[in-house]
C-alpha cells in the first residue's frame, strides 16, 4: 500500500490551498479528487465554443495571500452592478433602497410598512430580522419571498448567522431617496469585481493546480482514521500521515462510519444544489453582469452573464447568459423540462434578447451549492466537526468548515488547515 505524508481529498480550491501550505513546509501532499477534471466549483465547461463557470464567479479576495495568487492571472474588472427584476419591473439593487419604478401608492404602503415596523426583534429566525429590519410589507414582497428560491427553505426556518454584511441594513433616508430617484449610489459591500481575462474563473487557480500533486478520478469511498488508510472507488488504498479533507462533512461522517448520534447531526446539516441553465446565444447582448429576479413562477434566482464577466467566454458576436435554480438537498425539485421550459419562459418576460437568437439551452447540475443555515445548524455541525478534529483529521474549504466561504476564504481555510502542523 501506498504511503503518503499528506493526503488531501479535493482538489477544489480548498485543497489546492492546503497542497501550497504543504509545499511551503518542504511536505509532499497529494490530492485525490472524485471528478476528472481539478477546481471543484470554481471548474468550468464548454458547449459549442462557449465557457461557463458553475455558477456566478467574480473575485472580490482582498487577502494579500489570495491576491498574490490570483493577480499572476491578467484580469478584468467590473463595477459590482447587480439589477432586479420583479412583476414586470427592473428595480436596482438592493430593491429596498430603489423603490423608484414603482407606483407611488406601492412606495407610499411600502414605506409607511417600513416605519410601523416591530421595534423588537422578536425572535432569532431570519423572518423575524427581515420584517424587524425592513417592515411587513417590504419583506414580505421581497426578501421573504427570494428566500424561498435562493435558499429553498422558509425565511423562518433559517438562522441569522450567515447575514454579516450580505444584507443592506435599512435606512430611512436611503429608502426615501431610492424613493425619489434612481440616482441612488451603490451600496453592494464591495465596488469592484476581478475576472480573468482568458479561460474563466478557474485561471486564477490554475498555478496552483499546475504545481500541485493531483490524481483526478479518485473518489475516497472510506476513511479508517485509526489505521489512517483511505480507500478509493477503484479498490485502491493509500495510507497517511496526516489526512486534509474538503469533503462536504455530511460525506466525510459516513466514509468513517462515525457513531450514530454524529451520522444523525451529519444527516441533519443540509445545503443547496443548483441546477445551471446556460444559454448560448447567436448575438452580441450587453447583458447585465448579474440580476435578481423576485417573481416565483420564474424559477431561477439569478441570473449572470459569462459573456459579460469576460468576452473569452463566447465566440466572436455571440453572447451568453446561465440561470440558477436552487434545490433544498442534493436532488432537484424541477425536471429538466421544466427547467428548459422556465428559462425559455423567463427570458422571454424580461426581454433580455431575441428568443430566436437562443442557440442552445444546457442543463447540469451542482449536488453541493450553499450551507443552509437552518436554525440550530451550528450545534450539529459541532458535533461532526468534534468527531472529525478528535480522529486528526483536518476538514477545511466550504464544505468541510460548513460554511458560507468565499473562494478566497476557501482557499485561505485549506491554506492555514496546515499551519501549526509542524
Ligand atoms: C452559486 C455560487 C456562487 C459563488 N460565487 C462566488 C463568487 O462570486 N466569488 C467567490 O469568491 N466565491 C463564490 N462562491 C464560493 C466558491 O465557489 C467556494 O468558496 C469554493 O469554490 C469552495 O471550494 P472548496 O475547495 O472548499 O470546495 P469544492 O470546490 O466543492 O471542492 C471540493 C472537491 O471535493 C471533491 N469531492 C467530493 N467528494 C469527493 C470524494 N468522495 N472523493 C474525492 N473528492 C471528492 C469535489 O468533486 C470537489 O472538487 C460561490 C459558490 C456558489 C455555490
Amino acid at each position: 500500500m501506498e504511503h503518503i505524508d499528506i493526503v488531501v481529498l479535493g482538489a477544489g480550491i480548498a485543497g489546492l490551498g492546503a497542497a501550497l501550505a504543504a509545499r511551503r513546509q518542504g511536505r509532499r501532499a497529494v490530492l485525490f479528487e472524485a471528478r476528472h477534471r481539478s477546481g471543484g466549483l470554481l471548474d468550468n465547461f464548454e458547449v459549442d465554443g462557449f465557457r461557463f463557470d458553475h455558477a456566478v464567479h467574480l473575485s472580490f479576495a482582498s487577502e494579500p495571500l489570495v491576491r498574490e495568487i490570483f493577480d499572476r492571472t491578467p484580469y478584468l474588472t467590473h463595477p459590482a452592478d447587480s439589477t432586479c427584476f420583479e412583476d414586470g419591473r427592473w428595480l436596482k439593487h438592493p430593491v429596498q433602497n430603489n423603490l423608484h419604478p414603482l407606483p407611488p401608492q406601492q412606495k407610499v404602503d411600502l414605506i409607511q410598512s417600513f416605519l410601523a415596523r416591530p421595534a423588537e426583534l422578536g425572535g432569532e429566525d431570519y423572518e423575524h430580522w427581515l420584517r424587524h429590519q425592513y417592515g411587513d410589507a417590504i419583506a414580505e414582497r421581497f426578501p421573504i419571498k427570494y428566500t424561498t428560491k435562493y435558499w429553498a427553505t422558509p425565511a423562518q426556518d433559517l438562522s441569522t448567522t450567515w447575514i454579516g454584511n450580505r444584507m443592506r441594513r435599512a435606512e430611512l433616508g436611503e429608502i426615501l431617496f431610492g424613493a425619489f430617484t434612481d440616482e441612488t449610489p451603490n451600496t453592494y459591500y464591495t465596488k469592484e469585481m476581478r475576472y480573468p481575462e482568458k479561460g474563466g474563473y478557474k485561471a486564477f487557480i490554475q498555478g496552483l493546480i499546475d504545481e500541485s500533486e493531483i490524481r483526478t478520478g479518485h473518489a475516497a469511498v472510506a476513511v479508517d482514521p485509526v489505521q489512517r488508510v483511505v480507500t478509493f472507488a477503484d479498490g485502491t488504498r493509500v495510507g497517511y500521515d496526516r489526512l486534509v479533507s474538503t469533503l462536504p462533512l455530511p460525506v466525510l461522517a459516513r466514509l468513517m462510519d462515525a457513531p450514530a448520534p454524529v451520522l444523525n447531526a451529519a444527516s441533519r446539516l443540509k445545503a443547496t444544489s443548483i441546477d445551471l441553465i446556460s444559454v448560448g446565444i447567436d448575438s452580441p447582448e450587453d447583458f447585465p453582469l448579474w440580476l435578481y429576479i423576485y417573481d416565483e413562477d420564474l424559477l431561477a434566482s439569478r441570473i449572470y452573464s459569462p459573456s459579460k464577466k469576460s468576452p473569452d467566454n463566447a465566440p466572436a458576436g455571440c453572447s451568453s447568459l446561465q440561470f440558477e435554480v436552487y434545490s433544498r438537498g442534493t436532488e432537484s425539485r424541477y425536471t429538466k423540462q421544466a427547467l428548459i421550459d422556465n428559462a425559455r419562459l423567463t427570458l422571454e418576460r424580461l426581454g433580455l434578447c431575441d428568443p430566436a437568437a437562443v442557440r442552445f439551452y444546457d442543463h447540469r447540475r451542482l449536488p453541493y451549492g450553499n450551507v443552509i443555515f437552518d436554525r440550530g445548524m451550528e450545534a450539529d455541525r459541532d458535533i461532526v466537526r468534534a468527531h472529525v478534529k478528535e480522529h486528526g483529521i483536518l476538514s477545511c474549504g466550504r464544505f468541510g468548515e460548513w460554511d458560507y466561504l468565499w473562494s478566497n476564504q476557501s482557499l485561505i481555510s485549506g491554506y492555514e488547515a496546515l499551519s501549526g502542523d509542524r
